[in-house]
């Protein structure tokens, strides 16, 4: 579904993005690791069209999209600092990507319902954002970015602002819903065991570059690297 071809980003004399290579196939998530600065969120800002990219190629569905405008590559993204409309109720915030492509109001509404009722928060679209916990808010933040239907879903660390027992629940119900949906999900995280317990296959980033791929197991019992090993703990 998803292709990078040699994309390189600079920021001055720094590459953030560093010909980096990426396949991501449909219905698959993968979980993107790596230190503070290795270009994490340069990468998903790429794909996502939020951040020009210097040189090199981004493919969806088989189509170019390196110059195509953020709205129209059908992706969904939700931010760790999720940034709920605060003025607006949970419905309101959920149906902020319907009503910018000008879906009717009961289709709308229906949709809010529906995508409630899957991130567990049924009946919840009256609430006020400010009143919820920070689990629920962030359910809704998800709910926002699912609501188009995007045909692929990035989180930058979505369970970052979480304490640990919220976040090892939350990790397991995105799982299931995730196979559910069939979704597709490219996800940033620093925590290592929400990688390997969410994904189909790691990405281990350093310096804007690609330092392994493969599944959790393959990363865990053969890092391609001493660094790799470092940063996943081990110290032979
Ligand atoms: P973290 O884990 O801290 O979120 P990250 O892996 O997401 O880190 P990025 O935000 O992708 O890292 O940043 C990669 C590099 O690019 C860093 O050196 C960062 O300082 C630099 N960088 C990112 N955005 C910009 C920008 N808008 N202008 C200049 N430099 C930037
Ligand atoms: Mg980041």
């Amino acid at each position: 579904l998803l292709r990078l071809d040699a994309v390189t980003v600079r920021f001055g004399e720094r590459k953030a993005l560093d010909g980096v290579d990426l396949e991501v196939a449909e219905h698959e998530t993968v979980c993107v690791l790596g230190p503070s600065g290795s270009g994490k969120s340069t990468l998903l800002r790429a794909v996502a069209g939020l951040q020009p990219v210097d040189t090199g190629r981004i493919l969806l569905g088989g189509a170019d999209q390196t110059s195509v405008p953020t709205h129209r590559r059908g992706v969904g993204l939700m931010f760790q600092d999720h940034q709920l409309f605060p003025q607006r109720d949970v419905g309101g915030n959920v149906a902020f990507g319907l009503r910018m492509r000008g879906a009717a109001r009961s289709e709308q509404e229906r949709r809010v319902a529906e995508l409630l009722d899957l991130v567990g928060l049924p009946g919840a679209g009256r609430r006020a954002v400010a009143a919820l916990s920070g689990g629920e808010q962030q359910r809704v933040a998800l709910a926002r970015a699912l609501a188009p239907s995007p045909r692929l879903l990035m989180l930058d660390e979505p369970l970052g602002q979480l304490d640990r027992t919220l976040r090892e629940r939350l990790v397991v119900e995105l799982r299931q819903l995730f196979g559910q949906l069939g979704t597709t999900v490219l996800a940033v995280t620093h925590d290592q065991g929400e990688a390997f317990a969410l994904a189909d296959r790691v990405v281990v980033m350093r310096d804007g570059r690609i330092a392994q791929v493969g599944t959790p197991l393959e990363v865990w019992q053969r890092p391609a690297s001493a660094f790799v090993a470092r940063f996943l703990g081990f110290d032979n």
